[in-house]
């Protein structure tokens, strides 16, 4: 494990050393929710390899990035957003306010949201 996964919060996460409420996972990807919700449904979808932004992974492992927007539209079934519609987002880098650099796919719903920029 390199550094930069051995300090990574979501690959502490993944490994179960931090609690998260899970919300479903697969042999490639782990979905929990937000524990700063900014949306009624706020689930970030994450790959289980450590990639450090969304650049990174799809120019790395592109399958993996297409996993994560399946895994997002099952999620958004069972969270019943799907029919209402709902939000799919990466920040990627300091002006998009990424925070963690463990690439994460936000899905947020179950409101009207506001504007992409604001
Ligand atoms: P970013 O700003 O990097 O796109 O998003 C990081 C997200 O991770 C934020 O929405 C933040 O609320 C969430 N987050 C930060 N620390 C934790 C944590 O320990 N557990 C969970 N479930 N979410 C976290
Ligand atoms: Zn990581």
């Amino acid at each position: 494990m390199s550094d930069s996964e051995s300090d990574c919060l979501f690959c502490k996460l993944l490994a179960g050393e931090l609690p998260c409420s899970v919300i479903r996972e697969t042999d490639t990807t782990f979905a929990f929710r937000d524990a700063n919700p900014q949306a009624p449904t706020h689930v970030l979808l994450v790959p289980r390899s450590h990639y450090p932004d969304a650049a990174a992974l799809a120019a790395e492992d592109p399958a993996l990035l297409v996993d994560l927007f399946h895994v997002a539209a099952d999620v958004a079934e069972e969270e019943g957003v799907a029919e209402s519609g709902y939000r799919l987002l990466f920040n990627t880098g300091a002006d998009a306010g990424q925070t963690v650099f463990h690439a994460h796919l936000h899905l947020l719903g179950g409101q009207p949201l506001g504007p992409l920029v604001g």
